[in-house]
């Protein structure tokens, strides 16, 4: 009944109030940060990353939800789930296609290509190289009055050295030393897409109101791509965000997330070269400033918080032993709870490198910030109506080759071999108290979520008990697991869509829980200073070196039924069970 969807949409529209609370925010203008109150709220703890090893949260009942039990809507929904599961062709060939492209981060161009073809194919704007990022993009599509906007989220960067076989359970490199999907963001997008192409179908048959704008998380690793994209102003129209991110259960959290708050910055030191050799003493070694800023940061580290992490790499340091470094560099993540003590982590780095400039007679010659991000608060009024979804929805049914490749993969790992998750958690994750934030990775959603009410959908397209960051984190990524975890992801990413376009009140109650308990005490003030510009550069070496070779392994839809059929790759290869598993797990 599609005349009868649309009037009811129009009687809740009187009180549809998310501008009003959102001129309330946009016009709190002066961004005075202000102390976090250690309340519940602000300081709950939530694993986000696949592996992340978070503090014991406890759980809330499944609240009153909001979401719609309205006839009309549980209708649209069921022809949803069929019309997703329909769609499980096109979710296989977006998740083998990313794989099989294999971009790190501000490089991800043939993602870019194919994802906004296909796109503008089914009828979004697209628009290409926002935010000042040209492998970024944005694709929207409006149907009537064109509100409310839903953004729909997901990364698509790679990590350094991760090549991998999919479906082989130990270290099989398809390109040796080459990127990989080693974190699995070639599946979300996936996700979202056949989403969003049901959810467009369903709103032009029904004439349901409403924006639909997909954006890729770009170089997330390097934690510099979303800040860009809130600065840019992509999200100026958003009323509610759905980000997605590869996990290996299917669930929703709200509050504070576990992730950190994060500051990436390149110490550039300068020196003066000289022969190493010839005349040492004429020289002043920009190396010795880097040693020494790595060493006082060592010793320092006994003397912060023990929820920090930190951690570097040198990318320059020298070019030869017997000239004297006259320029090297230092790249830091600094991690902490939350922006002040961010920052104050981030002034500690600028002091020892001073420090360490001082002792060498070298000079601190630049301090980038090339990344940063926010700690997450995910809005509770949308992962309540989603949590509802994902209990509908349920896990994937996993079959005996699905698990085997788990269970011979978290063995190679010397990791419990329980295989793959079979249940969704009944519960809704929240918040948390401030004791249990242990600290762990970050994701730059953050940023967004501080700007507009967010979630962040888990959806089970990897197997559990892996490291993270590691080729071992591809191996499930252009598989079944990868296919039916995407699918359950899609199913749950299309009803909550629906749940937001039809029942205006999950919106303003998101915005009342946004303006009025979010950011009551804390407002978001962006990491990156108005000079800063996404290091676009970064990773261009790396694919430079690979992109031939990579070129030959993209994956051919038209030839091949699954990018495991295309590498000749028997399904799951792992080792026999006799066999003593390889230490050498690298
Ligand atoms: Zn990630």
């Amino acid at each position: 009944m599609p005349h009868a969807v649309g009037s009811r949409f129009r009687r809740f529209r009187v009180p549809f109030l998310p501008h009003l609370f959102r001129s309330t925010r946009r016009n709190s203008a002066p961004m005075v940060f202000k102390a976090v109150a250690l309340n519940a709220i602000a300081l709950a703890s939530v694993p986000l990353l696949t592996n992340h090893v978070g503090a014991q949260q406890p759980t809330t009942p499944p609240a009153a939800s909001v979401a719609s039990t309205d006839p009309r809507v549980e209708k649209l929904k069921a022809e949803a789930l069929q019309m997703v599961e329909g769609r499980s062709k096109q979710v296989q060939e977006i998740v083998d296609m990313l794989f099989s492209f294999q971009e790190l981060g501000f490089q991800e161009f043939e993602t870019q290509k194919y994802i906004t073809t296909l796109l503008q194919k089914e009828g979004f704007t697209v628009e290409k190289g926002v935010a000042g990022i040209p492998s970024s993009w944005t694709a929207k599509w409006s149907y009537g009055t064109g509100k409310p906007e839903i953004s729909l989220g997901s990364d698509v960067d790679g990590i350094p050295q991760a090549s991998s076989k999919p479906g082989v359970g130990y270290r099989d490199p398809m390109i040796q030393g080459g990127p990989g999907h080693g974190e699995g963001h070639n599946s979300g997008q996936a996700v979202n897409i056949v989403a969003a192409i049901v959810v467009k179908q369903l709103m032009q048959r029904d004439k349901i109101n409403g924006t639909i704008l997909l954006w890729p998380g770009i170089a997330e690793e390097q934690m510099a791509g979303k800040a860009f994209l809130v600065r840019a102003g992509i999200f100026k129209n958003t009323d509610v965000t759905l980000f997605t991110h590869v996990g290996n259960d299917l669930g929703v959290s709200w509050g504070a997330s576990g992730s950190s708050a994060l500051i990436s910055a390149e110490f550039k030191f300068r020196g003066e070269s000289a022969h190493a050799a010839g005349a040492p003493w004429r020289g002043k070694s920009a190396l010795d400033a880097v040693m020494l800023m790595a060493q006082g940061w060592e010793f320092r580290r006994e003397h912060i918080r023990l929820q920090q992490r930190s951690h570097y790499v040198i990318r320059d340091g020298g070019d030869q032993p017997n000239v004297v470094p006259s320029t090297a560099s230092i790249w830091f993540y600094f991690r902490e709870q939350d922006y002040p003590r961010t920052m104050e982590l981030f002034e500690i780095g600028k002091r020892v490198a001073a420090g360490a400039a001082m002792m060498t007679d070298t000079q601190l010659d630049t301090v980038n910030i090339l990344g940063s991000g926010w700690s997450a608060h995910f809005s509770k009024p949308i992962a309540e109506a989603m949590h509802q979804n994902v209990v509908k929805v349920g896990m994937p049914k996993w079959d005996d080759k699905d698990q085997a490749l788990a269970k011979g993969l978290q063995k190679e790992l010397g990791s419990p071999d329980f295989g793959l998750s079979e249940q969704v958690n009944k519960e809704l994750r929240g918040a948390a108290t401030p004791q249990n934030w242990t600290g762990g990775g970050s994701d730059d959603i953050g940023d967004v979520a501080w700007n507009m009410p967010t979630i962040t959908l888990r959806y089970p397209s990897n197997i559990p008990g892996l490291p993270g960051h590691n080729w071992a984190n591809a191996i499930a990524m252009a598989t079944p697991i990868a296919h039916k975890g995407a699918v359950a992801g899609a199913k749950v990413q299309a009803l909550t869509m629906l749940d937001i376009f039809m029942t205006p009140k999950v919106v303003t109650d998101a915005w009342d829980y946004f303006n009025n308990v979010q950011t009551k005490d804390t407002k978001y003030k962006p990491f990156i200073r108005p000079f800063d510009q996404p290091p676009t550069y970064l990773n261009a070496d790396i694919m430079a070196r690979f992109r031939e070779q990579q070129r030959k392994f993209y994956y051919d839809p038209t030839k091949f039924k699954s990018y495991l059929e295309q590498l000749g790759i028997e399904y799951p290869t792992v080792r026999a069970a006799e066999t003593k598993p390889r230490g050498d797990n690298n």
